[in-house]
C-alpha cells in the first residue's frame, strides 16, 4: 500500500508509477496511459477535501495565533497573508491526496480495483 500511496502522492498511477494519474487539476483519468491499469474505479468523493481541510487547519491555526501574539501586525496584512497561505496550500494538497486516497484504494481492491484478476482467479463452473 505505502508505495501506491507514495505514486498517488506524486499524482501518478499507482499501478506502474509513470503514468499521469490525473487529467487537468482533479479528474481522475478513466485508465492509465503507460500501463492500461483501469483508474475508474476510484471513489474518493470527499475524502481528499476533508483531509486538506483536517491538514490546513491543523497547520494554520497555530500558525496564525503564534503570528499574531508573536509581530502583532495589522489584521488586513494578517488577513491577506493567511488568505494566500490557506488557499495556496489547499490547492497544493487537494490533488496530492486525491492521488493517495486513490492509491489506497487501488491497493486494498476497493470499490472494483482488481476486479479482472479475482474473475480470472476464480474457477470457471
Ligand atoms: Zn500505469
Amino acid at each position: 500500500m505505502r508505495p501506491a500511496m507514495l505514486r498517488g502522492w506524486r499524482r501518478r498511477c499507482p499501478n506502474c508509477g509513470s503514468g499521469p494519474l490525473l487529467t487537468g487539476y482533479l479528474t481522475v483519468r478513466d485508465d492509465c496511459p503507460v500501463c492500461n491499469e483501469e483508474l475508474h474505479h476510484h471513489r474518493a468523493d470527499d475524502g481528499p477535501a476533508y483531509l486538506t481541510i483536517l491538514i490546513v487547519g491543523h497547520v494554520m491555526a497555530p500558525l496564525i495565533l503564534w503570528f499574531f501574539t508573536t509581530f502583532r501586525p495589522d489584521p488586513l496584512v494578517m488577513a491577506s497573508v493567511f488568505s494566500v497561505g490557506c488557499v495556496a496550500l489547499s490547492l497544493y494538497l487537494l490533488p496530492r491526496l486525491k492521488g493517495m486516497i486513490v492509491g489506497i484504494q487501488w491497493a486494498k481492491r476497493m470499490h472494483g480495483f482488481g476486479r479482472a484478476e479475482q474473475v480470472a482467479r476464480t474457477p470457471a463452473g
